[in-house]
């Protein structure tokens, strides 16, 4: 808390110094006032809105602690302009900041991921516009319309207030100041071309555009209206007063039927620094046994941060009774919905409510849960009626959305409704097929929802494993995501019907299979018995059993998880990520129709049965997109078996000329 004891009467010009930017500054700088000069005015709601929050935060803290409020309790924001000295200002009485303040704040940027960021940006001013509006630019949006700026600032409670310059280079300068009001002003000096600004009308209109529905006053100097002509009386030089020029309610507090499209996008850029307009939105009043209001937002796109773990929030912010309490976004979404955002205003907690209290509130948790079923409702809805954008969402956000299946028993089955897949079904667009669609597809007999599991599309579509749907022509999902084996582990059936890995598990198609199949399947297991001993016996412990596989028509044979046990596909994303793989060994099925399994089951000399066992085993490996254990060996044994075939080697499975005739 703030020392109020400090008896050393406050300095200024005292402690001057310059310092650098960060590098990650510096550059974003030099990138947004380029990238971002078509959309300069945005400066004005950037400022307003970090105004807004410093006076949220101090309302916040003031509910503990009302010292802070000093005497100066009524909370604004005032924008001015000076004509003479080409400056725009932007003056709060918020919570205002320490000098380490304004370095932490002013000088870095803390967003972790930053760098890589930056380093992706394409050149392309267009493109990188909306990528940088996607980070959200903030205070640095200054240096679009200005050649310097200064911020003179003074934490609530404190004396010393300091004094930040900088004309947006690699630098600024610091030095003690003296401030009567606590609180944050930002004056911009205007560059050459930019005297638009300076002009009352140019900015109340800017103001009411874009900042009408900020909760605070935001006050310009306005003279009163004229005398009228025959009041002698009235004094000649009126000097201009502080009017309120927004509206000044919180947005989410006015009636629906008054807000229009414009009010709600607005809204939502101001208090998600984004620069494009939400893709959807959810406003609801509750009443009754509970009572909050909820505004949440759908972006149009993801967060360029949205895969960071450490990601701090700028998703949904919690008010009680309009004030603000926190945006710890965690609390009141789960993950999975991460990249919604908006307001939830409850009227049931306490004002003095403390993180502690908010970690296991049983008043949250009901709000919690009813906001993500309206969340969710709206998904539905647009996913229903608004097809192209629900497109536009599953592709930003579908990934982050499956992984609710895992987190939220409770809505699974409506997320995996939601869910949009990349199926075998000719014709069906990628990242389109809902499982909805996949079932109303199903023939008569098929009793099972089938998917594969892969690192691309690609590698799924020719997988092996799919050559009997294929010549089936029944539909198979193929999944591609990382987080699909997680969410394929927990998602067993939908709307009755379980789903099952091609992959994984002895194949069962049903009553897909005509009775002949199931004779002949039956013949040819009986007939391969001694084939699938000898290839045990050569293959020993590389493999779990040797089967007759009844899922390939044009490969020689495939692997294939225990039912229980998991996919090569899980297995490597296991081992890429450092984790311990359970021990078990994938079957291989054999194709006991195919021409070289045919020649396979010829071949009387054992050491030459082995090294074909082994390349059979090594090709279901490669054919599935892993790896070999050891590919060296691999290549010696193909080549081997390639010149024995073409009748230029020994074959005789082990000799070293071959090996230097392969090198
Ligand atoms: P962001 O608002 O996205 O965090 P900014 O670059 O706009 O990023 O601001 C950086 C930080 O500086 C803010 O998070 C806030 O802590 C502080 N700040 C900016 N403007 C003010 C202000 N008017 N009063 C108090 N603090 C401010």
């Amino acid at each position: 808390m703030a020392d109020n004891n400090d008896q050393t009467p406050p300095k200024d010009g005292a402690n001057a110094e310059t310092r650098g930017f960060q590098t990650e500054v510096k550059q974003l700088l030099q990138l947004m006032i380029h990238s971002m000069y078509s959309n300069k005015e945005v400066f004005l709601r950037e400022l307003i809105s970090n105004a807004s929050d410093a006076l949220d935060t101090l309302r916040f803290e003031g509910v503990k602690d009302d010292s802070l409020f000093e005497s100066d309790p009524e909370l604004r924001i005032r924008v001015d302009f000076d004509k003479d000295a080409r400056t725009v200002s932007i003056c709060d009485n918020g919570i205002g900041m320490t000098r380490d303040q304004v370095i932490d704040r002013l000088g870095t940027i803390a967003k972790s991921g930053t760098k890589e960021f930056l380093a992706a940006l394409s050149g392309d001013e267009k493109k990188d516009a909306k990528l940088i509006g996607q980070f959200g630019v903030g205070f640095y949006s200054s240096f679009i319309v200005a050649d310097e700026v200064t911020v003179i600032t003074r934490r609530g409670g404190e004396q010393q207030a300091v004094k930040w310059v900088s004309d947006g280079g690699g630098e600024y300068t610091l030095e003690d100041t003296t401030k009567a009001g606590r609180g944050t002003d930002v004056i911009l000096h205007l560059r050459e071309d930019e005297d638009e600004f300076l002009d009352s009308w140019r900015l109340k209109h800017l103001v009411r555009t874009y900042s009408d529905h900020v909760a605070f006053p935001i006050q310009m100097l306005e003279e009163p209206a004229p005398p009228s002509d025959d009041d002698d009386d009235a004094p000649k030089d009126v000097t201009p007063e502080w009017q309120q020029v927004n509206r000044g309610a919180p947005l989410w507090t006015r009636p629906k039927s008054e807000l229009k499209d414009e009010d709600y996008a607005e809204f939502y850029k101001h208090t998600s620094h984004d620069f494009e307009d939400p893709l959807a939105w959810t406003h609801n009043k509750v009443e009754g046994s509970q009572e909050y209001t909820s505004l949440l937002y759908v972006p149009r796109r993801a967060p360029f941060d949205m895969w960071d773990p450490n990601r701090g929030s700028h998703g949904v912010k919690l008010y009680v009774q309009r004030v603000f309490i926190m945006d710890d976004a965690e609390k009141l979404m789960p993950r999975y919905l991460r990249f919604v955002r908006g307001i939830i205003d409850s009227n049931d907690l306490p004002l003095n409510v403390s993180r502690e209290i908010l970690q296991s509130n049983k008043v949250l948790d009901r709000i919690r849960s009813g906001s993500v079923k309206k969340l969710l409702g709206l998904l539905e809805d647009i996913a229903e009626k608004r097809p192209d954008d629900y497109k536009t969402f599953w592709s930003e956000f579908g990934a982050v959305l499956k992984e609710g299946v895992v987190e939220d028993s409770a809505n699974q089955e409506t997320i995996a409704k939601l869910s949009r897949f990349t199926s075998t079904h000719e014709g069906s667009e990628p990242q389109s097929v809902s499982l909805e669609q996949y079932i109303e597809r199903m023939a008569e007999g098929q009793e099972k929802i089938y998917y594969i599991t892969a690192d691309s599309v690609a590698a799924a579509k020719n997988s092996p494993h799919l050559e009997v749907f294929k010549k089936k022509g029944i539909e198979v999902l193929l999944l591609t995501d990382r987080v699909d084996e997680w969410v394929m582990a927990h998602l067993t059936e939908f709307q009755g019907k379980a789903f099952q890995s091609v992959a994984k598990g002895a194949l069962d198609l049903g009553e897909a299979e005509t009775d002949e199949e199931k004779a002949e399947k039956e013949k040819l297991e009986s007939e391969s018995k001694d084939l699938l001993e000898r290839l045990k016996t050569a293959l020993g412990e590389s493999v779990g059993e040797v089967r007759v596989t009844h899922r390939l028509t044009d490969s020689p044979a495939c692997l294939v998880a225990d039912e229980m046990g998991i996919t090569s596909h899980l297995e490597r994303i296991l081992k890429e990520a450092g984790q311990s793989v359970p021990m078990s060994k994938a079957h291989l099925e054999i194709n006991p129709t195919h021409p070289l399994v045919k020649k396979l089951d010829g071949e009387a000399d054992e050491a030459r049965f082995g090294e074909w066992a082994h390349l059979l085993h090594e090709q279901a490996v490669l054919a599935e997109g892993g790896e070999l254990e050891d590919p060296a060996t691999f290549v010696r044994r193909m080549n081997q078996m390639l010149l024995a075939l073409s009748g230029g080697g020994s074959g005789d499975g082990g000799g070293n000329e071959t090996d230097s005739a392969a090198a």
